[in-house]
């Protein structure tokens, strides 16, 4: 069906972009400002893209990423429709809190697909998959490091391995193809939560109902980065280019408000990519397991390493100090892998989370 139907949206008009302010479903949710949308229906039929960023408040690269993409495409060359949200998790967003909403204290990305009668988060992330993922053909949901992470740029999927139902497979094999055709230096394929938790992260979810799924990471430590915002817009043209949505030799990647520069590299890349339409040059170097490294103590801590290194096994990789300077625990890599995250504020508490090394 061209235009598609998003029924939360109204009605689509073909070969234009139109803004949206929707309220979300939801009790918990009923006295929320109304969540920016903005909705590319191409002029041919095609594909429906998702794409949302701010299910955490502090990951800006991401949201930037959001914004620009719906600048950057242009609805006369796009075969289908790609649906943009800005920010999910807008008191996050407005209150600066990482990880978690500040209403429920609860981590989103923890509680997909949600429940309609849960917290807050669950709430939305329910009205989330109900109101748009489970319209989609496929899903990208745009993270980075949140305010105390840095992290090298990865995409992470579902695993084939261990899923007994072909159509799951298929759906995990879809989400891999996608995860790669979006360009990043790394991919993970996880076959279960890295972390345990209520519910499932975003893009596990919605493998759940059948759509191809990703969660690509870029950018970090509460900053504008323009490499990890161009990583990310290029990532999802590239995902479009995948799909099919776009051969590509119109579409304009506007630089950004306070970097405007044309002769930026990241938009140079950018546009070329698009003029050209071509695959990203580099292949992704595919992991699959996630490794997370936690402190038992509370303390000072203080990386030996940054995000990005290759760790090997039994390599100390940093210390928690207590306040008094002495050290109380020596840090030591459990794999041999490469760091895809790092915390690098020095205040840890216990059992705080330090890093999450990616295994081959
Ligand atoms: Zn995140």
């Amino acid at each position: 069906m061209h235009p598609a139907n998003i029924p939360i949206l109204g009605a689509l008009k073909a070969g234009t972009i139109q803004r949206h302010l929707i309220k979300l479903p939801g009790v918990a949710l009923a006295n929320d400002e109304p969540r920016p949308v903005i909705s590319v229906t191409g002029a041919n039929p095609g594909p429906l893209l998702f794409v949302n960023a701010g299910v955490h408040g502090g990951e800006y690269p991401a949201v930037e990423a959001v914004i620009r993409l719906s600048k950057a495409v242009d609805p006369k060359n796009v075969s289908g429709t790609v649906i943009l949200m800005p920010v999910l998790n807008l008191p996050a967003f407005r209150s600066r809190t990482p990880f978690v909403c500040p209403i429920d204290n609860v981590n989103p990305n923890r509680v997909f697909p949600g429940d309609p009668s849960g917290s807050y988060s669950e709430q939305m992330t329910h009205a989330l998959i109900n109101e748009f993922v489970v319209h989609a053909d496929a899903y990208a949901d745009l993270h980075g490091g949140d305010i105390p992470e840095a992290l090298v740029p990865f995409v992470i999927c579902r695993s084939e391995a261990g899923l007994a139902d072909a159509k799951a497979r298929d759906v995990a094999a879809r989400s891999k193809a996608i995860a790669m055709g979006f360009g990043l230096p790394y991919v993970l394929t996880v076959s279960k939560p890295v972390q345990p938790a209520k519910g499932l992260s975003s893009y596990a979810a919605a493998a759940e109902q059948g759509i191809p799924a990703i969660l690509a990471e870029a950018g970090g430590v509460g900053q504008m980065q323009e490499e990890a915002v161009g990583l990310l817009v290029q990532g999802v043209i590239n995902v479009m280019q995948h799909l099919g949505m776009i051969a590509g030799p119109k579409s304009k990647i506007p630089g950004s408000k306070s970097q405007g520069n044309s002769k930026s590299p990241t938009k140079k890349t950018a546009r070329r990519a698009v003029a050209t339409g071509k695959a990203p040059a580099s292949v992704s170097t595919v992991l699959t397991k996630f490794e997370w490294v936690y402190t038992k103590s509370a303390g000072m801590w203080y990386p030996k390493t940054k995000a990005g290194d290759v760790v090997n096994e039994g390599e100390q990789i940093g210390t928690v100090d207590d306040l008094f300077g002495d050290t109380v625990e020596k840090i030591i890599s459990p794999v041999n892998g490469v760091i895809l995250f790092l915390t690098i504020n020095p205040s840890v508490i216990e059992n705080g989370l330090l890093m999450g090394i990616g295994v081959k």
